[in-house]
């Protein structure tokens, strides 16, 4: 027999059918066991009668978690049996039919969980949480994450596709660049004593694709950056991550706008106020103290509204710890037009205005990009105010400055982080609650165990001697 989901049983009265799934609670009265069946699409009361003999027996030593195809008819619950849910005294999917068992298969068996399933799962500590994260995964509260993130992703990339972009994949082997962030480091088996970095973003490589030709890029890029660890960042994290050329800042910002506006409320939220409001950095600074603001009145809390914002007209530089120049937000960015000849003349750098834009929403940086600096001589400037030397800009930049010696169109772009987004559009406080296989906080990989040490054999094939410890 074709195996039926649980939630097309209310369209099977009356009929016999098989499913597959979990036990997710067992009831035994003795006479009359009921099993709860859970499977990706939802959750049915079943019972074994004591007149089916092979049912009852199965049905009395399966366990919660163990793995069963079970055959039986769909019947009509009698109204005053109808199961509400605990928490919210809805009538759960499906509440309203029954299975009357025929004949259960164990398809695996389950130990029992070594944590609590039927739990919101955040009383649990942590590590143990992590290290047991595909139980954890089952509660229903993480799988709405999980399956709501796949949908959101799903309907920016279809969006983004209706506007002619191309997804293209960047590498994640690559070298060492500036975006604010420590990199994560590969050595390199072929070349001892040689590193690769992981990417902090496909920053250069979709300007590469511009200079290529492909005028709207889009990719849902991984991220990597060793950083401390906070409740909204991990080592790894997921942009959309989209370029454009031969567009202003109004045009990124207008497109961009749409595909969330157009995603948000598919999704069933409402936007607090449409089109977005662009404030200043420096307006931003005098009203909220930060860059980051949440504009949303107790009550627009409580309906889940999502208040958005651009703030653009950010300062270029700022002075590092030591003093230095560096940049704010991102060293490809351009500076803006009325400001591009003190940029190419190194004068008024604290004055300087950048064409970065950041969205905003309910407290959250939640994306940012900016027109770039397309031609040679203007991202040689950034560099130097930054106290590099020709010769250090030739050997870090080299590659840009020649591909923007090709022919580069004007262009720009932005990235959403995609667990940030998540966060908000879930009511989530934690990044690990949106992510399948998080990070724990100190750092370490869910259910595997790395960092971890490696082999004598595989130190020596990379040409690394370890220091001894102190
Ligand atoms: N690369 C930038 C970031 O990762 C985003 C952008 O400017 O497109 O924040």
């Amino acid at each position: 027999m074709n195996r039926t989901y649980i939630k097309d049983l209310v369209s099977a009265i009356g009929k016999e059918v098989s499913i597959s799934g979990w036990v997710d609670v067992r009831r035994d009265h003795g006479k009359l066991i009921f099993v709860d069946i859970r499977d990706m699409s939802g959750k049915v009361q079943a019972v074994a009668l004591p007149s089916n003999k092979a049912a009852h027996e199965v049905a009395s030593k399966i366990r919660p978690e163990w793995v069963i195809q079970a055959t039986g008819v769909v019947n009509k619950r009698p109204e005053k049996m109808i199961s509400k849910n605990k928490e919210t005294g809805e009538i759960e999917p499906n509440g309203d039919i029954e299975l009357e068992l025929k004949s259960i298969e164990v398809l695996n068996e389950a130990e029992t969980s070594p944590i609590d399933l039927h739990t919101d799962g955040r009383e649990i500590n942590e590590e143990v949480r992590l290290k047991y994260r595909y139980l954890d995964l089952r509660r229903p509260r993480m799988q709405k994450n999980i399956r709501l993130r796949s949908e959101f992703v799903e309907r920016a990339r279809q969006f983004l596709f209706t506007k002619g972009f191309t997804e293209i994949e960047t590498p994640y082997f690559t070298s060492t660049t500036p975006e604010g962030s420590r990199d994560f480091i590969v050595p390199s088996r072929m070349y001892p004593g040689k590193f690769f970095a992981l990417p902090q973003s496909p920053q250069q490589y979709k300007q590469l694709l511009m200079t290529a030709g492909f005028e709207k890029y889009f990719q849902i890029a991984r991220c990597f950056r060793d950083e401390d660890l906070r409740a909204d960042r991990g080592f790894e994290h997921t942009q959309i991550d989209m370029e454009m050329s031969f567009v202003t800042r109004d045009e990124v910002m207008q497109l961009d706008e749409n595909m969330i506006t157009t995603v948000a409320e598919a999704m069933g939220y409402t936007i607090k106020q449409k089109p977005f409001p662009r404030i200043p950095y420096a307006d931003a600074m005098k009203k909220y103290g930060a860059d980051k603001f949440d504009m949303r009145t107790e009550e627009d809390k409580k309906r889940g509204v999502l208040a958005f914002a651009w703030v653009i007209d950010f300062p270029f530089f700022e002075k590092d710890a030591d003093g230095a120049w560096t940049f704010t937000h991102n060293p490809f960015s351009m500076p803006a037009p009325e400001h591009l000849e003190w940029h190419l003349a190194g004068t008024h750098t604290r004055e300087i205005v950048t064409q970065q834009y950041d969205l905003v929403c309910n407290g959250f940086e939640t994306g940012g990009g900016s027109i770039r600096a397309h031609r040679p001589d203007i991202l040689k400037a950034t560099f130097r105010t930054m106290g590099y030397s020709n010769e250090q800009i030739e050997k870090d930049f080299g590659h840009m400055l020649k591909a923007f010696a090709s022919g580069t169109p004007p262009h720009g772009g932005l990235a959403h982080g995609i667990e940030r987004l998540m966060m908000i559009l879930t009511g989530e406080n934690e990044l690990r609650e949106v992510q399948a296989f998080p990070q724990t906080s100190s750092g370490r990989t869910a259910v595997m165990d790395a960092p971890s040490e490696i082999s004598d054999k595989q130190l020596r094939e990379l040409g690394i001697e370890l220091r001894k410890k102190k």
